[in-house]
C-alpha cells in the first residue's frame, strides 16, 4: 500500500486527499484545528449558512472514504506539535501541503503592536468561534479602520456594522493605499454593507483624490466609480442607516498612537500619489501629507502569507517552488530544494499554502485537485510503500503526548453539536474551544457505549 500525507484540512487538503483516496492510495490528513474546513468552516462569513452547509457535507463525504484517515489537533512545522522531519519519519510515499497562509503580513509601523490591532485573519478566526482566537481578546470600540480594500475587508466591515455582539460600532473606514479604480472587493459583497455608506460623503471623497488620480488618467467622478462599484447608492430613494461605512483612498497608515491604557487612540495616515509604472499598473508614493484619525480599533485586510515556521524551504512567494521560465503561467505543484537546487523529492504543495489569499474556495478546491494529480503520478512510479499504518500514526502521536482526532471522534463531535443546536433551537451549534469538544467527545464515547451501539 502506498500512503501519501496531506497536511492541513482545508477545501484544498479535504479535496486533494478524495483525489488520492480515489486513486487507490490511502490519504492520512494532519490538521492543526480539531475540526476539518479551515476557512471554509472558520473564515466564510457566519450566516453564509447555505455554503458553510453545503461545504461541510462535501468534506463529510471526504471523511466517509475508507482509505482517507484523519488526525485532527495535530499541527506541523518547528515548535508546534510534530516536525516535518517526524512526519517524514513515518515513511509517507508523497506529502502534499495544503496548511493554507497562516501568517499575517505585518504592517511595520510603530506602536503595531498596541492593544486594538488585529490581523483580519485572526479577528474573523475570532467571530467564526476558532480555539484559541474565539477565546482570545477581539475586543472593538466606535471607530474602526480597516486597512485593505477586498471582500475580507467588507466582511469584517459586515461583521462589525451588522452582527458583532458589541454593539459600538459608530464609524467603520476602509482605508486603502491606491484609488478607487482599484476596488477589489466584489459587487455581491458590498451589497451587504452598502446601506451604511453616505453616498454624498463618498462623493466628497472621491472629490477628495479625483485631482491626484487624473494624473494618472483615472477618472473616479461619482459618475464612473457609483455604476461599476455601488450602483445601489444611485437609486432615488437610497437612505444610508447607522452605523456609518466610509473610504479614504490613496491612503497609508504610518503610525500607531496608543493611549495611556496601551490601546491604539489615534492612527496617523499619509496620503499618496499615484505615478505610472512601465507596465501601465499604478504605484501609489507617499506625498508627505499627514493626518492624525481618531481610532480604537485597526484591522489590517491586507492578505496573509505563508507560515514560514512549518519548515519548508521558502522562496520569494512562499513556499518555494521552481517555476520553469518557458511556462511561467504554469502551476507548480512540487516544492523545490533551493540550497541544493533540485527539487524536493515527493513534496509538493497547493491551495492558499501554494498562493497566499489567493481566490474563492472553489480555486482552492481546483489547486488541490491538482496538486494531488501530481501526486498521483509521482507516487505511481514510486515502488511499493512502507509507511506506517494509521492505527501506527494514530499510536506515535498518542505516544508524543498528542490528543489527534480521529474520524470516529468527529463523527461523535458531530453528533454533541446536533443535540445541542436542538437544544437550542439553532440552525447549528458548534463548540468554540477545544477542551468542550474533547469533552464531548468523550460523553457521546461513553453515552454510545452505555447504549452499546
Ligand atoms: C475572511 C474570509 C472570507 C472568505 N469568504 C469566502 C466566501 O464567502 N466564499 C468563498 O468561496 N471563499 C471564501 N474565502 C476563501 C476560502 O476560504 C479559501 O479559498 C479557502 O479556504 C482556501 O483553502 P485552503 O485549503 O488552501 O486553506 P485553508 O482554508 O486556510 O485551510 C488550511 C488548513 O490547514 C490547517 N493547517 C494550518 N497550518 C497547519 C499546520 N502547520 N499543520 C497542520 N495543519 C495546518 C488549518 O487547520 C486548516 O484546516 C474566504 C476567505 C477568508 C479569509
Amino acid at each position: 500500500m502506498k500512503t501519501v500525507f496531506v497536511v492541513g484540512a482545508g477545501p484544498a487538503g479535504m479535496f486533494a486527499a478524495r483525489k488520492i483516496a480515489l486513486a487507490g492510495y490511502d490519504a492520512v490528513l494532519f490538521n492543526r484545528d480539531v475540526k476539518p474546513g479551515g476557512l471554509a468552516e472558520y473564515g466564510i462569513y457566519p450566516l453564509k449558512d447555505k455554503m458553510k452547509f453545503g461545504l461541510r457535507k462535501q468534506f463529510a463525504q471526504v471523511l466517509d472514504l475508507p482509505n482517507v484517515y484523519y488526525f485532527g489537533h495535530v499541527q506541523i512545522g518547528n515548535g508546534y506539535d510534530m516536525t516535518i522531519a517526524e512526519l517524514d519519519a513515518m515513511r509517507p510515499s508523497a506529502v502534499i501541503y495544503t496548511c493554507g497562509a497562516q501568517g499575517a503580513h505585518e504592517l511595520g509601523l510603530p506602536g503595531e503592536r498596541s492593544k486594538g490591532v488585529y490581523a483580519a485573519k485572526d479577528f474573523v478566526y475570532h467571530y467564526n468561534q476558532l480555539p484559541p482566537y474565539s477565546s482570545q481578546d477581539f475586543s472593538t470600540g466606535r471607530r474602526i479602520v480597516i486597512i485593505g480594500i477586498g471582500n475580507v475587508a467588507i466582511d469584517i466591515a459586515r461583521w462589525l456594522l451588522q452582527d458583532s455582539p458589541s454593539r459600538a460600532t459608530e464609524e467603520v473606514t476602509i482605508i486603502a493605499r491606491r484609488g478607487p479604480v482599484e476596488i477589489k472587493f466584489d459587487k455581491k459583497e458590498i451589497e451587504y454593507v452598502i446601506r451604511h455608506i453616505d453616498p454624498a460623503a463618498l462623493a466628497a471623497e472621491l472629490g477628495r483624490v479625483s485631482e491626484r488620480c487624473a494624473r494618472v488618467n483615472e477618472d473616479v467622478s461619482p459618475e464612473a466609480i457609483f455604476p461599476e462599484h455601488f450602483p445601489m447608492l444611485m437609486e432615488e430613494d437610497f437612505t444610508p442607516i447607522a452605523p456609518r461605512l466610509s473610504f479614504r483612498f490613496l491612503t497609508s497608515p504610518t503610525a500607531v498612537i496608543a493611549g495611556e491604557d496601551g490601546r491604539i487612540s489615534h492612527l496617523e495616515v499619509g496620503d499618496n500619489d499615484l505615478l505610472h509604472r512601465p507596465d501601465g499598473s499604478t504605484k501609489p508614493v507617499p506625498n508627505g501629507q499627514k493626518t492624525l484619525l481618531d481610532v480604537d480599533t485597526l484591522i489590517f485586510a491586507i492578505g496573509d502569507q505563508q507560515d514560514e515556521q512549518l519548515g519548508l524551504p521558502m522562496g520569494p512567494n512562499g513556499y518555494a517552488t521552481q517555476v520553469d521560465p518557458e511556462h511561467p503561467e504554469e502551476p507548480v505543484f512540487q516544492l523545490w530544494n533551493p540550497e541544493q537546487s533540485c527539487p524536493l523529492e515527493g513534496r509538493f504543495v497547493a491551495g492558499w499554502a501554494r498562493r497566499a489569499s489567493t481566490g474563492l474556495v472553489g480555486i482552492a478546491r481546483h489547486d488541490g485537485e491538482l496538486g494531488a494529480q501530481q501526486v498521483i503520478e509521482y507516487v505511481a512510479k514510486q515502488p511499493e510503500g512502507d509507511a506506517l499504518s494509521p492505527e501506527e500514526i494514530l499510536a506515535r502521536l498518542q505516544e508524543k503526548g498528542l490528543h489527534p482526532v480521529t474520524k470516529a471522534d468527529l463523527a461523535l463531535l458531530g453528533a454533541a453539536e446536533q443535540q445541542e443546536a436542538e437544544k437550542r433551537r439553532l440552525n447549528y451549534f458548534k463548540y468554540s474551544d477545544n477542551d468542550s469538544m474533547f469533552e464531548a467527545i468523550e460523553r457521546e464515547r461513553s453515552a454510545v457505549s452505555y447504549f452499546g451501539d
